[in-house]
């Protein structure tokens, strides 16, 4: 394994050691204070054990090693070495504060909160650790840190511990501080944790892999020594200078790898992982370059999180060859800044406090940072930074089981409804966010619950794609319309061609029996039929064109006035039915009928359909069509001859009357402040009627004029949000 930071159990450490390694980083470090707070530490702890037998005061020294090897700042080092004073030797918080200083007290008591939080197992409520957890952090993001290196010491020294205790400590490090190390872009730390699980989780595996991989290490040393070899000449012919390393990656993402594919180790095939480290982002692609014209790359294993960073910040170029000896390697190009905010995550700022080289744009997030990590005085704000950096990163969503969901900032519940599944996207009609309804376009925060509200009836329409921010639902959405778009192409196209033959008592019956059908798709109007269709329907091809070239009409006389009379008529036709199609949209009109242009349309009274509705026409006779929701109970959907496909006219804007009733406690005023609110959304109130219930209930019903659905949602959610509000509906 090669990560670069060892966080082996050190059975000794002299505070001469510690002084040494902080100097070698952090030279203008208050070390008077740093030896307060090791003597403090070991007096507070003197007489206790661990359950190594070892003393106790090893364990707060192991803690603060490591977050000195993440190069922390001096706060959470002193944290690191006092972080179980207060609960486990009677020192208080103010004690704390009195001997060091704010932040550190405040560190401290952060982690013995932690300590008592009762994590329930992952089947109960992930989402509810998690969001304890974030709480945790929003306070302050090094209380977490520091516990990571708490948790990644006692991970080391488990073995001391009941294995009852191991499995329970172990199950709960990869349910929350795994993701967690993960989400803070601690690689180094997060791979030492998940390795360490596995060992206490499913030892048989554990040991069987390191067996497994220690049996052949030989071979395999040779093996990336020779590998190392051949891709160092290969970049030094175009003059690349890279520093190379290679390794086994590490048993837990080989163990995932095992179970994924349900294969064993033997079949695993890239076990080894190449590192590339070059001076700049220029050589990053340069070097890609190389590998791939050297080494077959894996078609669909390139991953570019360079140009698109992770969202904790991970950067870096993935990709996975065909190596020297027919075998698969995986290989990560990336500059020495990247590798370390790799290895360290958010920790990695302090490495760059003397300043980041000009020109590495992609690093913004560390060197913001770093502006707030020039004094100890303005830590606090400094994490605040941090804190809403993680935010621009992403969101934490979770579903109502209470499984975490990561999304983009800025991701909305169509995103969230897309990343559950394409289908659950491909039908959502809105979404409930912590038990209360949002529009589609609200914007998700970490911590919300989503529950997505679906209907069979829905399907992706054009404006979705200016609700979803990922680009997974965005291409998905895309996906749909172009398929909606090439079937209605299709449909209108068979149409146009049937009914332009029908002119010249012709049809595509009798011209693919004379062998005319043929000629048309021989002569290069498209590939097959069906694309001839496509293609008459989206107005690529003219009819009128089509048709001059088929002998079975102009019967060899193409100056025949009948046949040219004909033609004019096809093509006005045709004309008619492609591009007025699409866009007979009228703009007086609020709905668009299939193929219709002045038809009377209104919307029934008994379901009311407003936009964003599911929708479809019913032909009343005498009176036009009438427009009803498609879920309405008064449509015969089997009364296939009367039912017409009818869609929302986008271009047309209107105010549309809809009853809101409104239950809530009797309090005085609650009219006035639920209008207030509708109007502080834009609507307009057509009337009010109100009723007094029994206890002490009052019950109200608002003529609102919405323009659509979503406005009607919003409406709706804002009036939920009042506290005296009981509920909300549509009536
Ligand atoms: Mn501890």
């Amino acid at each position: 394994m090669y990560n670069r930071l060892d966080f082996s159990h050190e059975r000794e450490l002299s505070y001469e050691e510690i002084e040494r390694r902080v100097r070698g980083y952090f030279p203008e470090a208050d070390f008077a204070m740093l030896r307060r707070a090791f003597d403090f530490a070991q007096k507070a702890h003197s007489g206790q054990k661990r359950s190594s037998g070892e003393d106790y005061f090893i364990h707060p020294c192991n803690v603060a090693a490591t977050l000195i090897k993440l190069r922390l700042d001096m706060d959470s080092i002193i944290a690191g070495f006092l972080h179980d004073v207060v609960e486990d030797c009677d020192v208080t918080p103010e004690e704390l504060e009195k001997e060091f200083n704010t932040n550190v007290a405040q560190i401290v008591v952060g982690l013995t909160k932690i300590s008592k939080i009762k994590f329930k197992t992952k089947e109960e409520s992930q989402a509810e650790n998690f969001r304890k957890m974030v709480v945790a952090m929003a306070k302050d993001l090094r209380v977490i840190i520091v516990k990571l290196a708490d948790r990644m010491h006692n991970m080391r020294t488990l073995q001391y511990v009941s294995e009852e205790k191991q499995r329970k400590i172990a199950q709960e490090t990869l349910d929350i501080y795994v993701p967690l190390a993960s989400r803070l872009g601690i690689n180094s730390v997060k791979s030492e944790l998940e390795d360490l699980c596995l060992r206490f989780l499913h030892p048989e595996i554990y040991y069987r892999l390191a067996e497994k991989v220690a049996m052949k290490k030989g071979d395999r040393d040779t093996y990336i020594r020779d590998t190392i070899g051949v891709i160092q000449d290969r970049l030094l012919e175009y003059a690349v200078k890279a520093e190379i390393k290679g390794r086994p990656k590490h048993f837990y993402s080989i163990y995932k790898k095992m179970t994924a594919r349900g294969v064993d180790f033997d079949q695993v095939q890239d076990v080894l992982a190449f590192r590339l480290i070059v001076p700049n982002i220029t050589e990053c692609y340069k070097a890609l370059g190389i590998v791939h014209s050297s080494f077959k790359p894996i078609p669909g294993r390139f991953k570019d999180y360079i140009a698109i960073p992770k969202v904790n910040g991970y950067q870096s170029l993935h990709t996975t060859v065909i190596g020297p000896k027919a075998e698969r390697i995986e290989i990560q190009i990336r500059t020495n800044e990247m590798d370390d905010v790799a290895e360290t995550g958010v920790a990695a700022h302090w490495k760059y406090k003397e300043g980041l080289a000009a020109g590495k744009a992609k690093l913004d997030w560390v060197q913001e940072l770093l502006e707030f990590n020039k004094s100890t005085e303005n830590s606090y704000e400094f994490m605040n930074v941090v804190k809403n950096d993680l935010d621009i990163g992403g969101v934490f969503v979770f579903t109502p089981k209470g499984d975490v969901r990561e999304l983009r900032y800025g991701a909305t519940p169509l995103d969230f409804a897309y990343a559950i599944h394409t289908d659950v996207g491909h039908h959502c009609v809105g979404a409930k966010v912590n038990g209360r309804i949002v529009q589609l376009k609200y914007t998700l925060k970490s911590g919300d619950t989503v529950e997505i509200l679906s209907s069979k009836n829905q399907n992706p329409t054009k404006d979705w794609l200016n609700i979803a921010k990922s680009s997974r639902a965005r291409s998905k959405i895309k996906a749909y319309l172009m398929k909606i778009e090439r079937e209605q192409d299709r449909e209108t196209g068979l149409d146009i061609l049937e009914k332009a033959l029908r002119v010249f008592g012709s049809s595509i019956k009798s011209i693919k029996k004379n062998g005319d059908f043929e000629e048309l798709i021989n002569t290069g109007s498209a590939p097959n039929e069906e694309d001839l269709y496509v293609n008459i329907g989206s107005g690529k091809l003219q009819v009128k064109e089509l048709l001059a070239r088929l002998p079975s009409l102009h019967k060899g006389n193409k100056e025949a006035p009948e046949y040219n009379e004909s033609l004019t008529k096809a093509d006005e036709y045709s004309k008619k039915l492609t591009g007025e199609v699409r866009r007979r949209a009228n703009k007086d009109n609020a709905v668009i009928v299939d193929g219709m242009d002045d038809v009377m349309v209104r919307m029934a009274r008994c379901c009311n359909p407003i936009p964003g509705d599911p929708i479809v026409g019913y032909i009343t006779r005498g009176r036009g069509i009438t427009v009803h929701t498609s879920e309405c109970t008064r449509v015969d959907a089997g009364d296939i001859g009367r039912v017409i496909r009818v869609e929302w006219n986008p271009d047309f804007s209107f105010k549309h009357p809809v009853n809101i009733r409104v239950v809530t406690h009797d309090k005085p005023g609650i009219l006035s402040s639920i209008s207030k609110v509708i109007n502080a959304n834009g609507v307009n109130i057509r009337s009010a009627l109100a009723k007094s219930m029994p206890d002490r209930k009052g019950s109200f019903v608002f003529e609102v004029e919405v323009k659509d659905y979503s406005e009607l949602v919003k409406t709706i959610s804002t009036i939920e949000s009042l506290e005296e509000v009981i509920s909300v509906s549509r009536a």
